[in-house]
Formats: structure tokens, C-alpha cells, sequence
């Protein structure tokens, strides 16, 4: 498969992305977030959303590419603006607690300023919680909690869609209800790491990402991803694209009630604390991601020192236990990976070096959209 350099296809993905209408420091916002994506592996939220959903979110004006983030005053929906670029914005005056309109722009973007507020907010009171209103897709969730965790705060994050994604069957059901509701978690590893430790994982069996990737691709689904109106498994990609059947709950036909349980509750943490709908308030049309983004200052705690001691004793002790070729997971690729967020920085560094693989066929997608909005395609992209 051709690869790309990353700082190439980031520049690429600039210009598409100005050319939506976006201004330069979004443009090179949005690119960095989905570039990143890409290098982290995640590539279904990466630069191919350009070509697919957002292009379509767009072109039908359910995405507003200009428009920037801003805090709303607790008591005052109506606030003042306080964003610029929708990145630059760190405050550590005021409450813990604060509320972020998306103004229904790019998600990285109201995102990054989500986190710039909150490490703010957690330098000056120890925790900080942020809720985030009428973002678009926030894309990979990842991105927010490696950007707190590297500032030296404990994060945790709960998105939904406000019932705009109803793409997942409750357990025991095959209809449609929830969305994929992602939850993050950030640690930092207090220098005992080269990454912090981040899990980052839709309360489905997969990112819905996952499967329009592999539709993309011509790839068929594992059997238990996605179920048919009878609760048989769907293996065609793009049937399930079409509409057919739904997406399964994390823990499948085994232990679906504990993904369907955590979906319902990013449903109510995000709904409640963005003061945004959930599932079942209105009828499905395009993602608009809700969310709770939460800081904590650990040294409020205890010390650094104490931490450094505590990861370096989990990690040994969790690196000593047997290793089993036959239950090694297939997101490791072969490789030996031992914690959340370690397989994103492995496949990070190697991508940084050797480029970002990309199929034939997001290829084609990517020219597709390039070529209606009048961008010149880097030659290693070109089919
Ligand atoms: P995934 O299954 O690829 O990974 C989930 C977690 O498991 C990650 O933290 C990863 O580091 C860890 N992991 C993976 N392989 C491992 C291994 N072999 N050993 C140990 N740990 C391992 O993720 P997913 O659930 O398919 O989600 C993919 C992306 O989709 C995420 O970035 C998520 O934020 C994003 N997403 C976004 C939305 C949205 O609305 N914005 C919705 C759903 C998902």
C-alpha cells in the first residue's frame, strides 16, 4: 500500500479544509487532529473523513466551517464570545465548571479549546469539568485525553451524539437506538513512559468509523460487529452502510449489557453536563457530539514521585504476567502492547518515519474531493 508523508497529507488535508471555507488556523487545526489520527492507526477518523462525512455535513450546511467555539456563561446561554482562533484560549479564572458552545463548527476545534479551558480550570481548582454543547463530530476522543494527560492532568471524557447517530442496538434488541458514545481516559506517566496512557473506545464493539472504512475498502465485518433485524450477524460492510441492522453493544452476544450500560451512561453525562439531548429526543440527521471533558490535578493528592512509583510498579507487574500467543489480540498487530494508548504511540513513531498508508480507494476519495473543490493533489496521493 503507498504511503504518505504525514506533514504532506496534513497539508493536503489544510487546503481541502479551507477550501470547505474553513480559515487557516481551523484549516490547520482540523488537519493536525485528523493527521494525527491517521498516524495513531485510527485512520477511520482520519483524513478520509474529509472525502466522506464531513464533505457531505458540509455540502448539506449541517457543518458550519468558520465558526468558532466559544464559553457561555453558566447562568447565560447567550454569552459572550471569549474563542479566537478556536485554539488558543486558556483561562484559569472563573469556575470549575464550564460550558463550551461548538457553534456547531469542526469538533477538533471546539475540542482543543474544550481542553485548553479545562487544564486551566484544573490548574486552579484542582478538577475541572467542561461541557461541551453543538460540536460537530469531535472526532478521535484520543487527541484530548493525550492533550491533558501530557499537561499533567487526569482526564476522562463522555460523548454523545444528541441522538443524531443512532446507529447501536440495546442489548437483547437488533433496532437502531444509541450511538456509538465514545469514552476516553487520560493518564500521564509521569516520565515513566514514553506516552501517556490513554484509553480511548466506542461503547460499540467498533467506531462506526471502522465499518464505513471497511465498506470503503471492499472488506467484509468480523460476525460479531454489526446485527440484522433477526439478530444474525451482517459480514457485508456495505449493507450495513445502506441501513440495514445495527451496530452491536461492546461485549456482544456475551457481555453486551456492560457496553450498553456504559452507552447509556455517556448518553445522560454528556446530555446532562453539555445540556444537550440525548437519544430519543429528536429524530436522527446528521452528528452533533455532546460532551463531558474532566481534569484532575494529581499532585492535589500526592506526589509525583509516589506516582512515578505506582506506574512502574503496574507496568512490571502487568509486563511479567505469561504471554500467550493464542489470546494476543489482533490490534496488536503481532507486537507485544500492554497498555491503553500504547499500540497509537508505537504505530505513531513507525508512521512518523515510513509514512501513512493509504488504500486505493480513500485515495480516490480524497482526489474525488479535491478535485470538486478545485485542490491540487500531492503526487504520492495520486492513483
Ligand atoms: P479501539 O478498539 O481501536 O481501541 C480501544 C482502546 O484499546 C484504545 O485505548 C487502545 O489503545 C486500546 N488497545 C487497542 N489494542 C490494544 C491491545 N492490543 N492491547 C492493549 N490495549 C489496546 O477503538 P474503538 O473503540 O474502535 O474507537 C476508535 C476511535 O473512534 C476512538 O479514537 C474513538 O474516540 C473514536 N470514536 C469517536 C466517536 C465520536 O462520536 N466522535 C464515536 C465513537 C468512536
Amino acid at each position: 500500500m503507498p504511503r504518505v508523508d504525514s506533514e504532506v497529507l496534513r497539508s493536503f488535508a489544510s487546503e481541502v479544509t479551507e477550501a470547505f471555507g474553513a480559515p487557516p488556523a481551523i484549516a490547520s487545526a482540523v488537519a493536525t487532529s485528523l493527521v494525527s489520527a491517521d498516524l495513531r492507526g485510527h485512520g477511520s477518523h482520519g483524513v478520509i473523513r474529509l472525502a466522506t462525512t464531513y464533505r457531505e455535513m458540509i455540502d448539506g450546511e449541517q457543518l458550519s466551517p468558520a465558526a468558532t467555539p466559544r464559553v457561555v456563561s453558566e447562568n447565560d446561554r447567550n454569552g459572550e464570545s471569549n474563542g479566537d482562533d478556536g485554539g488558543n484560549y486558556r483561562s484559569s479564572d472563573g469556575e470549575p465548571t464550564v460550558l463550551v458552545d461548538g457553534g456547531r463548527g469542526f469538533g477538533q476545534v471546539a475540542g482543543r479549546f474544550a481542553t485548553d479551558v479545562l487544564t486551566g480550570r484544573a490548574a486552579a481548582h484542582g478538577i475541572g469539568a467542561v461541557g461541551i454543547l453543538d460540536a460537530s463530530h469531535l472526532g478521535r476522543v484520543g487527541e484530548f485525553a493525550e492533550r491533558v494527560a501530557d499537561a499533567g492532568y487526569l482526564f476522562t471524557a463522555w460523548v454523545n451524539t444528541g441522538g443524531t447517530a443512532s446507529l447501536v442496538a440495546p442489548v437483547g434488541r437488533s433496532d437502531r437506538r444509541l450511538a456509538t458514545n465514545p469514552l476516553a481516559f487520560g493518564v500521564p506517566s509521569f516520565g515513566v513512559l514514553p506516552f501517556p496512557i490513554v484509553l480511548d473506545m466506542a461503547t460499540s464493539q467498533v467506531a462506526h468509523g471502522k465499518i464505513t472504512k471497511r465498506a470503503i475498502e471492499g472488506e467484509s465485518l468480523p460476525p460479531d460487529w454489526a446485527i440484522d433485524d433477526e439478530g444474525d450477524s451482517i459480514t457485508d460492510a456495505e449493507v450495513f452502510e445502506a441501513g440495514t441492522g445495527a451496530m452491536a453493544p461492546l461485549g456482544g452476544r456475551v457481555a453486551g449489557h456492560k457496553g450498553f450500560g456504559l452507552a447509556v451512561v455517556a448518553e445522560l453525562f454528556a446530555g446532562i453536563c453539555a445540556d444537550g439531548r440525548v437519544a430519543g429526543e429528536r429524530a436522527p440527521e446528521t452528528v452533533n457530539n455532546s460532551a463531558l471533558f474532566v481534569a484532575i490535578d494529581p499532585d492535589r493528592f500526592g506526589s509525583a514521585e509516589r506516582n512515578r512509583e505506582r506506574i512502574e510498579a503496574l507496568v512490571s507487574f502487568l509486563d511479567g504476567a505469561n504471554e500467550r500467543p493464542n489470546l494476543v489480540p489482533e490490534s496488536a498487530r503481532g507486537d507485544r502492547q500492554l497498555l491503553p494508548g500504547e499500540a497509537e504511540h508505537r504505530t505513531a513513531m513507525e508512521r512518523r518515519e515510513q509514512g501513512i498508508p493509504i488504500d486505493e480507494r480513500t485515495a480516490g476519495a480524497l482526489t474525488d474531493v479535491a478535485a470538486a473543490y478545485g485542490v491540487d493533489v500531492p503526487q504520492d496521493l495520486e492513483s
